[in-house]
């Protein structure tokens, strides 16, 4: 078992759990915002990129489609949220 300090509460708790045992907080709360913020610098979220030597027309295009994907996406992501709030 890997044993991870607990930043609250100064415990040593499970470090497979994504909380705390003991005082119930977030264990990995800076490399989980890390991580997602990595995500959308290295595109890996295939948000479509605009290009600036683009005419006019495909940046407008481009735009669309691009907020066209994060309405898709937001609404996946409440999908999940609900999906797991609900499946225990
Ligand atoms: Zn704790």
């Amino acid at each position: 078992m890997k044993e991870v300090k607990c930043e609250y509460c100064q415990t040593w708790t499970d470090g497979n759990l994504e909380k705390c045992q003991h005082c119930d907080g977030i264990l990995y709360e800076d490399r989980i915002k890390e991580l997602a913020s990595r995500d959308i610098d290295s595109g890996t979220v295939p948000i479509i990129k605009i290009n600036p030597d683009d005419s006019l027309p495909i940046k407008g295009g481009k735009h669309f489609l691009r907020i066209g994907q994060l309405i898709f996406m937001s609404i996946i992501s409440t999908i999940a949220a609900i999906a797991s709030s609900t499946v225990h």
